[in-house]
């Protein structure tokens, strides 16, 4: 029996090695199998990461990965630098134009996209300023000194009755591009009914306006009016239009343009020249009649000096001036200058050199 019984052993010992082994198989193949399987998913995330650091790098062209939106910014910038804007134009661009000539002092208008008449004087008051050619249309070139770094603000107003010598402007001494005077104010408001005006809009300096107020009250007082404020503060483009009328008139009277601008220079100050931009000069008129006949003229040349007003250009000075006589045309200086002019007979140019002998 026990022979049998281990017989029997041994006879089934063969099979649990077989299937032993099976099962040691197929635990094999399965352990084996989910191996590759998460070798396999490793190797589809190796070869999907590549993918999309290769779509990110194209897009941020700048080198900071932690840029996520960099595709924005080129497409929020649809800013195609505008080449040319005139009068009449509108919008965006317009807007942005505005916004800069306020920036820098230009224009004080409304930001409102029109390109009026406010927005072309300030345009070419800046050009005036950047030496480009002032003719009010924002081109290229204006376009692009506008919006650079070197782009010259407007200077502030300059006080013209400052420093011991008074102030000398000719066609030798033009005042600096952009010049205005400070103080200005509209005659007038100031003046009312003491003389009549030209246009009721003529402006000039404060503390000159109040002076001629003065005189003119005094004349009043002597029995010697009317009296007419013909011109007074004047910009560089009034200056301009006024001297190409002149020459054109000229011109239209048969000379050629050389001879006309000879001609208008002998009488109309070069613009950037005029003694009217300081603030401090006035045109005086008697309505219906020629100034130098007048009982005013007289008045004004015998008293003006004490009133701190010079008569700037007379015939007997027009060599060193540099302009026939305009016995109209008044320049304020204050009373101390005045007077010693007075009393020494000399223009403008003379006492200036005089004073800085
Ligand atoms: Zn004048």
């Amino acid at each position: 029996m026990t022979s049998r019984r281990t017989q029997r052993k041994k006879r089934r010992s063969p099979y649990l090695f077989i299937i032993l082994f099976a099962v040691l198989l197929i635990a094999l193949v399965i352990v084996s199998a989910r191996a590759m399987n998460t070798w396999n998913e490793y190797e589809a995330e190796a070869a999907v990461t590549p993918v999309p650091t290769a779509t990110v790098r194209p897009v941020s062209v700048t080198p900071d990965p932690n840029r996520a939106t960099p595709t924005p910014a080129p497409t929020a910038a649809p800013s195609p630098t505008p080449s040319y804007l005139s009068a009449g134009a509108q919008g965006q661009m317009v807007a942005e134009l505005q916004t800069r000539l306020q920036e820098l002092g230009y224009y004080t208008g409304k930001i409102d996209g029109d390109y009026g008449s406010g927005t072309k004087a300030a345009v070419q008051a800046f050009q005036q300023m950047n030496g480009l050619d002032a003719d009010g249309v924002a081109g290229q070139k204006t376009l692009a000194v506008l919006f650079s770094d070197s782009a010259v603000p407007k200077p502030g107003p300059v006080d013209t009755l400052a420093g011991s010598v008074p102030l000398l402007v000719n066609k030798w001494n033009p005042l600096p591009a952009g010049f205005e005077p400070a103080d200005l104010v509209t005659v007038k408001d100031l003046a009312g009914n003491v003389m009549t005006y030209e246009r009721d809009s003529i402006q000039a300096v404060r503390e000159a306006t109040e002076a001629l107020i003065r005189m003119l009250k005094a004349a009043q007082a002597d029995g010697i009016s009317p009296w007419k404020l013909r011109e007074a503060y004047r910009t560089v483009a009034d200056q301009q239009r006024i001297f190409n009328n002149r020459v054109k008139s000229y011109e239209d009277a048969g000379n050629t343009h050389s001879q006309a601008l000879a001609i208008t220079r002998r009488e109309v100050a070069d613009p950037g020249s005029s003694e009217h931009h300081t603030g401090l000069a006035f045109d005086l008129n008697v309505p219906g009649q020629y100034f130098v006949d007048t009982a005013q003229y007289l008045w004004l040349k015998k008293h003006c000096w004490d009133y701190g007003f010079i008569m700037r250009y007379t015939d007997e000075k027009d060599d060193i001036t540099g302009i026939t006589g305009e016995e109209w045309h008044i320049r304020y200086v204050g009373v101390d200058h005045a007077q010693k002019m007075r009393d020494l007979d000399y223009c403008l140019e003379e006492y200036v050199e005089y004073l800085n002998r």
